[in-house]
């Protein structure tokens, strides 16, 4: 085996690399640069996607909240638009699958979320309109 056979190719465009450091990647400073633009550009799309998808969710449990409504089948929530994957967090709690977003949590079974609350509730005025509270 030939010495030269042992040297990496560039991952950008997979030309043989210079002779240097064992770890380098580039076969030259503008592929470094093709590659962390690339990069950079898809993760700023991806992280935009989340974003909008999260605050989306979030809408759209704040006006579930806002008509009342605390549980919801799954294929319901799914035609709001709600994006099951984007969430802040997930707990198991006492057996139970608990997910929030941002200051709205829930706990979800295979078919419904249910137990639709804020966190962080407003202190919020009960009005003579209000139903009387149920518990
Ligand atoms: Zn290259």
């Amino acid at each position: 085996m030939e010495y030269g056979e042992e040297r990496g190719r560039c991952i950008v465009c997979g030309n043989v690399l210079p002779y240097g450091r064992s770890d380098m990647k580039f076969c030259s400073v503008r592929c470094k640069s093709r590659y962390h633009y690339c990069n950079g550009g898809q993760f700023r799309a991806l992280r935009l996607r989340i974003i909008k998808a999260i605050d989306r969710n979030h809408r759209i449990l704040d006006t579930l909240l806002d008509e009342g409504i605390r549980s919801i089948d799954l294929p319901e929530l799914g035609q709001l638009g709600y994006d099951f994957n984007c969430i802040t967090s997930y707990h198991k709690v006492g057996g139970r699958n608990e997910y929030r977003c941002y200051d709205i949590k829930y706990y979800m079974t295979a078919s419904r979320i249910f137990n639709l609350e804020k966190t962080c509730e407003r202190r919020r005025i009960r009005l003579l309109s209000d139903p009387p509270p149920s518990d």
